[in-house]
């Protein structure tokens, strides 16, 4: 009897770092200063340490820290924002609830991450339309895979853009010898648990090299607070980091550096087993994937549902991000259509991958033997 492999696994890690654990919980209680305890200070030095950016802000989850970021911009009515199709809801979320329009961008079929043309002609689009103004891209780095940040950050420095990196997904990450953080205006990591650096419950951050910027992130994750605590010089919001998460972040970081070095070897031992044989995601010259995810294409939707059930039968873990575009979804559609006078263009790839792909166990906690197993599953219900 073979041992089930999981799609991830929150709690393996646990046992290297338990009294630590413990120790730094009990600390914490101990203190009281369950918002804004100095552990969280300590957790953005050691954060900002590890992406090589000046600046880190702890808030509350991904999905706040890119909130935070489009407010401190002032992203609202009338502004376009520019994002991939095929991708989680978040990205798409923020904007609207700021007002904003989404725009949503095709990604490429061997990447998965936002196609550089497509972005260029929708940028086009919104300009001729006249109804928008282009005023952000965000770039999300799919599965762990940095996007083609050089290109983005060229488009939005001609366009006066802002570009922000949704890096909620790959932390860890790097391109041409620069890890995520560093490219982009701002970029948003999401601490939820299955993350490559993930906390026992929400929380998130914004890494940047602006000062100007971090100091607005600080002010806008506490209400919009002034130089004095009840001062209030912007529309804020509580979007605080826990000093509990936090210190259970720190606890974890020294861990992360290795856990990044096995995901890759779990992701090399899948390439070389299943590359040929069913679509993987291609890593570009210079990108240096953080493997949040490891994620297939299979040629189509009966076969996906044909590996699916033999992963099963064999207690191979497996899922699927994402099973809907963004744009199909019932929520967002109806702001898609009137994004563009007469309708956007059609997005190919984003659809066909939701009926095609698959995401296979990827944590730091398994071995390369499991991920050729768990290929050899894959290829045997081919
Ligand atoms: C997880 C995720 C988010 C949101 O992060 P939360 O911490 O869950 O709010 C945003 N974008 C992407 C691409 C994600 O994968």
């Amino acid at each position: 009897m073979t041992a089930p492999i999981a799609l991830f696994d929150v709690k393996a890690q646990q046992a290297l770092i338990r009294p630590e654990l413990d120790r730094r919980i009990a600390a914490v209680l101990d203190s009281g200063r369950f918002i804004n305890g100095p552990e969280v200070g300590e957790f953005e030095e050691r954060l900002a340490a590890f992406a090589g950016c000046a600046h880190a802000v702890g808030v509350s989850s991904g999905t706040d820290a890119l909130q935070i970021a489009m407010m401190a911009e002032g992203v609202g009515r009338g502004d376009a924002v520019f994002l991939p199709a095929f991708t989680y809801t978040a990205t798409a979320e923020v904007p609207l609830v700021l007002g904003a329009t989404p725009v949503f961008v095709d990604v490429e079929a061997e990447t998965f991450n936002i196609d550089i043309a497509d972005l260029e002609r929708r940028i086009a689009l919104v300009k001729k339309d006249g109804r928008l103004r282009p005023r952000a891209v965000v770039g999300v780095d799919l599965f762990g895979l940095p996007a083609d940040w050089q290109a983005i950050e060229a488009i939005c420095a001609r366009e006066g853009m802002f570009a922000l990196d949704d890096a909620a997904q790959a932390f860890g990450a790097a391109l041409h010898g620069k890890r995520l953080g560093r490219w982009g205006h701002a970029a948003a990591l999401s601490f939820y648990p299955t993350k490559t650096l993930g906390a026992y419950g929400d929380g998130g951050a914004l890494l940047t090299d602006d000062a100007a910027r971090a100091d607005l992130y600080r002010s806008l994750r506490t209400h919009g607070e002034g130089k004095t605590r009840y001062e209030v010089e912007r529309t804020g919001m509580n979007g605080r980091l826990d000093t509990i998460q936090a210190t259970i972040l720190l606890a974890k970081m020294g861990l992360l550096e290795g856990e990044l070095a096995q995901r890759r070897r779990v992701g090399a031992a899948y390439d070389a087993a299943l590359s040929g044989r069913v679509g993987v995601q291609r890593n570009p010259t210079g990108a240096e994937n953080a493997y949040g995810l490891y994620t297939i294409r299979l040629p189509e939707a009966a076969t996906r549902a044909r590996v699916q059930a033999a992963l099963g039968e064999a207690k191979i873990g497996c899922g699927i991000y994402y099973p809907k575009a963004l744009h199909h979804q019932p929520a967002y559609a109806a702001h898609h259509a009137a994004s563009v006078a007469g309708g956007p263009p059609a997005l190919p790839v984003s659809e066909a991958l939701c009926h095609q792909v698959l995401s296979l166990p990827m944590h730091p906690y398994m071995s390369e033997a499991d991920a050729a197993r768990a290929a050899a599953a894959v290829l045997a219900a081919l």
